[in-house]
């Protein structure tokens, strides 16, 4: 049948929060509802493909540390209820760095959250995460609230969930223009146009090349990731051989990050690359990625007891950061039947379910019930 040319709603874009968004949306009640996405679904292009992600609470930040309690209470459960499966496998993880550098905020900010989160001291850590080696001078969290995410099965969940839903799903529809008007938004695609009462942008790297106003606020990253195995040691999850960790650095770009496999694909790791670094979305992915491999195996050498014994993989991923790495969820300031959720910076997967409920409810209410939303709005807005 085909696609009606007028919608209630339109999201545009459908990676992980264009499709939490739908989701919520649906749950909501809202019918005559839309996801534009410009490639095929479950695309490798731009932010939320690839196996597992990491979910904790240890956060630099205790606004984020006080979101992860309701994505772990209320967001993550009641999309695996009504997915009918697990989507958050729980395990061991580490944060740590010496204490001079990002590790303290860290510290304070887990404290001041009241989160599931312990320092402990360098006996217990080597008892507890003995894959590791700490030196003197590292503080260590031991995140009581972490996992691993399945991002694909979380994925193909929502899309799932989006067809049960009778939502209208336009993939390889690109669109090229967007035009607020009095009475809602018309969308350009190359051959039709759309009208929409009202839009929600979650076009991840690609938000400023609709909404040139935020070319200011967002800056994209191209990642790089390694998957590796470890000699004597299982990189399954199940064997539960390694942990997942996070090194902080007392460096620029300080976060180091690895967690173990869901289904045997080897360990990953990648070092979290917000400054210093502008990619465009649209350009090829680099194929050479062996100056990242020298430095990523060099590094785990002086951070892991075990030595690496291959190389397995690499991938590549965008991130869409802000300065302060805060995500924007927030009406368009001249144009508020547009909501917009981008820069989500390299750590927003966690969030999905919840920041998908956050735009949702912007869109069709103007405001919020997720309280450490709300007692924080002015983080999350569009205009600094
Ligand atoms: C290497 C890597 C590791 C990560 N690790 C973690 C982690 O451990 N924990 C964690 O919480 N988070 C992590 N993240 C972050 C997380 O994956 C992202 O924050 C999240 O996936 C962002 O989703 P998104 O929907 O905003 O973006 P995207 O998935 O990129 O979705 C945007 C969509 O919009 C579409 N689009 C754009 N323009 C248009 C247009 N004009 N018309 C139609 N469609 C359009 C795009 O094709 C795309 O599908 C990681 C990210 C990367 C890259």
């Amino acid at each position: 049948m085909p696609h009606p040319t007028r919608f209630d709603v339109v999201v545009l874009g459908g990676g992980l929060n264009g499709l939490a968004t739908t989701y919520h949306l649906s749950r909501m009640g809202c019918q005559n509802l839309a996801v534009f996405e410009q490639f095929g679904w479950g695309h490798k292009k731009g932010s939320s493909h690839g196996e597992a992600r990491i979910t904790r609470s240890a956060y630099h930040n205790s606004t984020y540390a006080a979101l992860m309690k309701e994505c772990n209470s209320e967001a993550w459960p009641q999309l695996e209820s009504d997915a009918g499966r697990k989507l958050i496998v729980p395990h061991r993880c580490c944060i740590y760095g010496p204490t001079q550098g990002p590790f303290s905020d860290y510290a304070e900010a887990v404290v001041s959250a009241g989160a599931d989160v312990i320092e402990i001291d360098h006996a217990t850590a080597r008892q507890r995460f003995p894959a590791l080696r700490f030196y003197e001078g590292d503080g260590v969290l031991d995140d009581k609230t972490a996992g691993l995410v399945a991002a694909e099965d979380t994925m193909t969940s929502l899309l799932a969930l989006a067809r049960k839903a009778n939502v209208h799903l336009l993939d390889q529809t690109p669109i090229l223009r967007i035009e607020p008007q009095s009475d809602g938004v018309l969308l350009h695609t190359a051959d039709k146009l759309y009208h929409t009462e009202r839009l929600v942008v979650t076009a991840g790297a690609w938000a400023t090349r609709l909404l040139p106003s935020l070319a200011s606020r967002l800056n994209v990253s191209r990642q790089i990731v390694m998957y590796f195995a470890l000699e004597g040691l299982s990189s399954r999850l199940s064997d539960d051989d390694v942990p997942i960790w996070g090194y902080l650095a007392a460096d620029a770009n300080p976060l180091h990050y690895s967690m173990p496999s869901l289904n045997d694909q080897g360990i990953k790791i990648a070092r979290h690359m917000v400054e210093g670094l502008t990619s465009d979305p649209d350009a090829p992915a680099p194929t050479d990625h062996s100056e990242m491999v020298e430095y990523l195996r060099a590094f785990l050498q002086v951070r892991l007891h075990a030595s690496v014994q291959a190389v397995l993989k690499t991938e590549t991923c965008l991130y869409t950061n802000t300065v302060t790495e805060d995500f924007i969820l927030d009406h368009h300031p001249e144009h508020p039947m547009i909501t917009i959720g981008t820069g989500f910076s390299g750590h927003g997967f966690k969030f999905g379910p919840l920041t998908g409920k956050i735009l949702a409810e912007l869109c069709l209410e103007g405001k919020s019930t997720v309280q450490a939303f709300s007692d924080n709005r002015s983080q999350f807005q569009v205009a600094l």
